[in-house]
C-alpha cells in the first residue's frame, strides 16, 4: 500500500474524532484526504492536516471505527512518511498546520513517541513553526506528556464523557480518573510551571449521545474542567453510530443537541455563567427550542439593566450583549451615556434580542410580553 493510499484510510479512521467545529475540507484546490477546518484557539479557522498515525488500536471504544473488536485491515504511517506528506501538504499550502492523533500499536507510551517524533522531526529538523495539535492518548507517561508539551503548541485529551459511569458505558478499557483526569492535571501542572510548553494549552472533547448523560451533567464537567483543570475548550461531537459497532443500532445523536450545549458552554467559559443559572428542564436537559441565554435571561431577576449604569456582570447576561459589547458600552458611557437604541446597534448591540432587557434613562425599551 502507498503512503497516499495508507494517508486515505487512515483520515477516513480519524473521523471517529470529529468534533462539530472540524468540517472536512471540499475545496477543489486540493482534493486530497487528511484537510479539515478547524477553528483555532484565536477562533479563527484554518485548514488542517489531520490524520492518525495508526488505526490499529488496543481500546474498546464503542463509538469508534478503530476499537480493538473490529476485523479490518490496520496500518501505520512511520513518523518519518508522515512527516514527509504534511511537508508537502504544507509547502502547497493545503494546510497551515497539524493535528495528530493515534491508536495504540504495541503500547500506549510507544504509540505517542510516535507522535511526538512528527513533531520533533518538523520542528527541530525542518524548522518547522506553525501549529501543532498533539492528541495525548490517556494513559501516556508524564515524560512523553512533557515532551509532547515541548513541541505542540496545543495538546488535548478526549475526556469523551461527563461521568466515570458514563464512560464505562462506552469503553471498558479506559479508566476516566487514572488515564484521563490525572493526565489533565499533569497537563495544567507542566503548564503552570513551563507556560511556553503548549503555551495555547490543553482542550478536551466530549461524545454527545453515545451514552446516556444529560445535558446538565456534561455542563457541570466542563465547568469543572475550566475551573480546576485550566482546560481551554471544550469540544463537542455528535454520535453517530457506525456500521460494525457495539453502537451501530443506537440513534444517531441530535446535532442540535451539540449546537445549544455549544452556547451552554460559551457562556459558562467565556461569560463566566454558573452553572445554576443555566435552565434545565426536569429531565436534566437544555430546551433545544431556546437560546440558552435567553432561557437564562427571562428567569433572572436582575433586568431590566440601566445601560448607562449596569456593571459588566449584568450587562453580558442581556441577550443580544456579547463580551466586546459590554466592554465597549463601559468605556463609552462614561463620557457619552447612550441615549437610543441606534447608538446601541452601531457598536454591536443586537438591539431586538437586548430591547426587553434594558432600560436607557431610566426609560423601558419594551417589555418581555411584548416581546
Ligand atoms: S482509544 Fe478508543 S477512540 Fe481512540 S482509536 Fe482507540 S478505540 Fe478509537
Amino acid at each position: 500500500m502507498n503512503t497516499m493510499h495508507k494517508m486515505q484510510v487512515l483520515s477516513d479512521s480519524a473521523q471517529y474524532d470529529l468534533c462539530d467545529y472540524v468540517n472536512r475540507h471540499t475545496s477543489s484546490s486540493a482534493n486530497l484526504p487528511g484537510i479539515y477546518h478547524s477553528t483555532v484557539s484565536s477562533g479563527c479557522t484554518i485548514p488542517l492536516f489531520k490524520v492518525l498515525m495508526t488505526n490499529k488500536c488496543c481500546n474498546d471504544c464503542k463509538y469508534c471505527i478503530n476499537n480493538s473488536k473490529r476485523n479490518f485491515t490496520r496500518i501505520e504511517l512511520t513518523p518519518r512518511e508522515l512527516t514527509r506528506v504534511f511537508l508537502h501538504y504544507y509547502q502547497k499550502k493545503y494546510v497551515n498546520g497539524l493535528f495528530l492523533s493515534s491508536g495504540i500499536s504495541g503500547d500506549i507510551d510507544s504509540s505517542m513517541e510516535k507522535v511526538v517524533e512528527v513533531a520533533r522531526l518538523l520542528r527541530l529538523e525542518h524548522g518547522y513553526q506553525d501549529y501543532i495539535h498533539l492528541k495525548i492518548i490517556p494513559g501516556a507517561s508524564r515524560d512523553i506528556i512533557k515532551r509532547a508539551m515541548g513541541l505542540a503548541d496545543r495538546v488535548s485529551v478526549n475526556i469523551e464523557a461527563a461521568t466515570p459511569s458514563g464512560l464505562s458505558e462506552i469503553s471498558s478499557t479506559k479508566d476516566y480518573h487514572t488515564d484521563i483526569i490525572r493526565r489533565l492535571k499533569w497537563i495544567r501542572a507542566i503548564h503552570k510551571k513551563n507556560p511556553e510548553c503548549a503555551p495555547s494549552g490543553g482542550t478536551t472533547q466530549l461524545i454527545v449521545g453515545a451514552n446516556d448523560e444529560s445535558d446538565a451533567d456534561i455542563l457541570k464537567r466542563v465547568k469543572w474542567l475550566y475551573d480546576k483543570m485550566d482546560v481551554r475548550r471544550s469540544y463537542f461531537s455528535t454520535f453517530q453510530p457506525l456500521e460494525e459497532t457495539p453502537l451501530e443500532k443506537r440513534p444517531p445523536g441530535n446535532p442540535i443537541r451539540s449546537s445549544r450545549l455549544y452556547q451552554a458552554d460559551a457562556l459558562l467559559n467565556s461569560y463566566k455563567f454558573k452553572v445554576d443559572e443555566l435552565i434545565f428542564q426536569e429531565d436534566g436537559f437544555l430546551d433545544s427550542t431556546l437560546d440558552p441565554k435567553y432561557a437564562a435571561a427571562i428567569n433572572m431577576d436582575i433586568f431590566p439593566v440601566e445601560i448607562n449604569q449596569g456593571p459588566y456582570r449584568d450587562l453580558i447576561r442581556v441577550p443580544g450583549i456579547g463580551t466586546l459589547s459590554a466592554r465597549r458600552i463601559i468605556s463609552i458611557r462614561k463620557k457619552h451615556p447612550f441615549k437610543k437604541l441606534e447608538e446601541l446597534k452601531k457598536i454591536g448591540v443586537v438591539v431586538h434580542r437586548a430591547e426587553p432587557f434594558i432600560k436607557l434613562e431610566g426609560n423601558y425599551q419594551s417589555s418581555l410580553d411584548s416581546f
